[in-house]
């Protein structure tokens, strides 16, 4: 079943525990434990959820051109440009960056997302490096948990010779995303690859203990988000339903050109949003400006981004 309204996400996000009961607003847990040994460098962010040991991991990023072409689709400049300098944003270029996630939880080293591998030339294709720094290494993955079939998210599977990155690890995405990534004909060579890796699970799914898909629809036919639980703390990775801090946090309803269905998309992410606000949910944003972690509040009638370790947002009523 495929939910778009803002009542069914908000049922879904519910039902998956994210709720108001989620953490208390005022009282975040500390980024980065001070009894925390694990290395920290520009391309590797270690952080807790609860219990578990996570990491950000710097893939690489991307530019794309502030002309209407890619986001704010259609949308007159001079407004674009406005939202972005009253936020303290450059107007141009966009820059999304590409941090995967990992995550370690009983016996599991698991892997959110595998960035873009060799498929985006210069612009990704640090994953491993960044593994590496961090102390792990691509034979220990044992899952990777894929949001979606982009090329950013999957092209990280395969490495520069066309073989499995992450030997070991089962390749995880829903069905429905699965069977849209084997019919479109794209990446055929890296599809026959992962082929024998991939388990595919229904929408909403428990994938690993503790971690459960949560789906988020209008980028991808199956693109979904996973939520992380360990003890009374959750994060929710939120895939691509929102590239832009600004943008995408601000004007939910503006058009990006990589949402397939966009009128869902920009439904689903209002609702996204809402709930995370009124939720105080801890987010996990792929393309947000590194390390991606914080949260949305409420800012007149819309939203705005509060990175993790930054200043709360002043609420406006
Ligand atoms: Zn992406």
């Amino acid at each position: 079943m495929r939910l778009t309204t803002s009542a069914a996400v908000a049922a879904i996000l519910m039902s998956a525990g994210l709720g108001l009961a989620a953490c208390n607003s005022g009282t975040e847990p500390a980024d980065k434990p001070a009894a925390d040994s694990r290395v920290e460098s520009a391309d590797v962010h270690p952080f807790m959820i609860g219990t578990l040991e996570a990491w950000a991991l710097r893939d690489g990023g991307l530019e794309v051109p502030n002309d209407g072409s890619v986001m704010a689709m259609g949308e007159p400049k001079a407004d674009v440009d406005a939202l972005l300098t009253s936020a303290g944003v450059p107007t141009n270029p966009l820059s999304l960056s590409i941090q995967p996630m990992l995550v370690k939880t009983g016996n599991r080293v698991v892997l959110f997302d595998a960035g873009a591998g060799s498929a985006f030339g210069p612009a990704g294709g640090k994953l491993t490096a960044s593994l590496a720094t961090a102390g792990v290494s691509p034979d220990q993955i044992t899952d990777i948990l894929i949001s979606h079939g982009h090329g950013d998210h999957v092209g990280g599977l395969v490495t520069a010779d066309g073989t499995l990155a992450y030997p070991n690890a089962a390749i995880r995405m829903t069905a429905e995303e699965w069977a849209a990534l084997q019919a479109s004909g794209e990446m055929a060579d890296l599809v026959a690859t992962i082929t024998p890796k991939v388990e595919t699970f229904a929408d909403g799914a428990e994938v690993l203990p503790g971690v459960t898909a949560v789906p988020i629809d209008g980028h991808t036919p199956g693109h979904t988000a996973y939520e992380i639980v360990s003890g009374d703390q959750s994060l929710l990775y939120i895939g691509d339903s929102a590239h832009h801090q600004v943008i995408s946090v601000q004007r939910p309803d503006w058009t990006i050109q990589f949402d397939g269905d966009p009128a869902t998309a920009e439904a689903s992410r209002k609702a996204l949003w809402e709930r995370a606000a009124d939720g105080d949910l801890r987010l996990y944003a792929v393309h947000f400006p590194w390390p991606g972690i914080g949260h949305v509040r409420r800012q007149g009638e819309t939203f705005v981004w509060e990175p993790e370790g930054a200043a709360p947002h002043q609420a406006e009523h």
